[in-house]
């Protein structure tokens, strides 16, 4: 009697585990088929709420392949931020350290233990986290998992613990993916995209926008008079310049959308599911935005201006998305040549 028990205790935890080892390989496509790093963050998000039975669940990562910390996603769940807190920790924090020396999660008793305190570590333990778990790809920590209570209020077992650090291993190759894609489709300059990248997402965009019947709109933007900054400040100064419209320009878009450093000086916008009396109005704000922009270089206050062209998408029209883009730079050479500091709609 005993030991058909035992048996049974046996079988069940057998099934659980096959049961988890094919939700392992279910996660692992499902987070290698997405390579959009916002998109990928909501998947990691939900797949650890839902294998770990909790309501919170936030992670760090590196917001740019060239960041030096780890901070906070904005997306997250389940916790109460603190506004007037900042959720980063350096490279070189001894959390880091700490995650990085061992194979596994990491308690807040542990963290209380092996840590001296400090703003960073503090504004962690205000969120109550439970667990924290290390992002790590071959064997380099790309960010950290922090988990809120389970549902069920009880401690996460040893099974739990090792369950969610094979989770985080496959969210970590993952995100390293995504960082390698971001790193060789992103400008260095802006950290806007580049025009190769901005073609083959254009291209697929427009197959969606006939399959689907959505408006996509074009905005071709130049700054005016741009080589004066170089001349009389120096390629500094002009690299300055570049760097504040790319933050107008992002500052505008929306996450569906895609926003390329063209050219030198030249900018290119996608405005998905936006019909063009709409992407004249985001020009127009942007056109505004940049008209207002007070840049102070070496005790200089700078004001600039851009030039825009719009266009709207036309299947009969666009036979390729190189069409497009070329309608949409008509208009800005039209802008061009009727004054600068204005947005033109392609016909
Ligand atoms: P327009 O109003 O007709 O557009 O005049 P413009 O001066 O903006 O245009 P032009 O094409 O004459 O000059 C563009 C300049 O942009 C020339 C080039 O040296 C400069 N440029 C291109 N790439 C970079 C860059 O990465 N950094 C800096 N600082 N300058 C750049
Ligand atoms: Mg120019
Ligand atoms: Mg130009």
């Amino acid at each position: 009697m005993a030991k058909s028990k035992k048996n049974s205790a046996l079988e069940a935890s057998s099934e659980k585990q096959i049961y988890d080892l094919k939700q392992l390989l279910e996660i692992s496509k499902s987070l290698n088929s997405v390579i959009d790093f916002s998109t990928l963050i909501e998947a990691i998000l939900y797949t650890c709420m839902g294998q770990m039975k909790t309501l919170g669940v936030a992670i760090f990562t590196k917001q740019n392949f060239d960041a030096c910390c780890f901070q906070l996603n904005r997306n997250y769940c389940g916790f109460e931020l603190n506004p007037n807190s900042d959720y980063s920790f350096p490279e070189t924090h001894p959390l880091i350290a700490l995650l990085s020396s061992q194979n596994s999660c990491v308690t807040p008793e542990v963290i209380q233990k092996e840590l001296t305190p400090d703003t960073a570590l503090k504004n962690l333990m205000e969120l109550n986290p439970s667990l924290i778990v290390p992002l790590k790809a071959k064997s380099h920590i790309n960010g950290m998992l922090v988990l809120g209570e389970q549902i069920t209020a009880e401690e996460y077992s040893t099974y739990e613990k090792e369950h969610i650090l094979n989770i985080a291993s496959l969210a970590a190759i993952a995100i390293s993916n995504a960082a390698l894609l971001e790193m060789t489709t992103t400008d260095m300059m802006t950290h806007l995209k580049l025009k190769h990248y901005f073609y083959t997402v254009l291209m697929q965009r427009l197959e969606d926008s006939i399959s689907q019947k959505s408006p996509l709109s074009i905005l071709m933007l130049d700054i005016d008079f741009f080589k004066r900054f170089n001349d009389t400040y120096g390629h500094a100064c002009g690299d300055v310049v570049l760097q504040m419209v790319a933050s107008v320009i992002q500052a505008n878009t929306r996450n569906q959308d895609m926003a390329a450093r063209y050219g030198g000086e030249e900018f290119v916008i996608m405005l998905c599911d936006t019909p063009v009396h709409t992407a004249e109005k985001i020009a127009e704000r942007i056109r505004k935005s940049i008209e207002n922009l007070d840049i102070l270089y070496d005790s200089q206050h700078l004001r600039l201006t851009i030039s825009i062209g719009v266009a709207e998408f036309n299947h009969t029209v666009d036979q390729t998305a190189k069409n497009l883009v070329d309608r949409a730079d008509k208009a800005l050479y039209t802008s061009k040549q009727t004054g600068r500091n204005k947005v033109s709609v392609a016909e």
